[in-house]
């Protein structure tokens, strides 16, 4: 899969406002991998994942759109500040 660096804005939407920056929509949980996060958009139109440095929210990367079967192993959905 091809990561895509996401930008501060992005970064912002997913980290402050724990929403997806590309529909608005509510992002669920991951795997967590060291820093790193997979976080999931929860609007099954969408499906982006973010692979998003949670621990100090300086990186993150658009890890493409992910299937209903890898979707199964996100959520529940985040609350504001309940990424980190
Ligand atoms: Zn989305």
């Amino acid at each position: 899969m091809e990561s895509t660096p996401l930008t501060k804005y992005q970064l912002s939407d997913i980290i402050d406002q724990s929403k997806c920056p590309d529909c608005n929509n509510p992002l669920m949980g991951g795997p967590t991998g060291g820093i790193m996060r997979n976080i999931l958009c929860s609007n099954p139109h969408c499906r982006q994942e973010f692979n998003v440095d949670v621990t100090f929210g300086l990186s993150g990367y658009r890890s493409g759109k992910a299937s209903e079967e890898r979707a199964q192993m996100f959520g529940p959905r985040l609350d504001r500040k309940s990424v980190v």
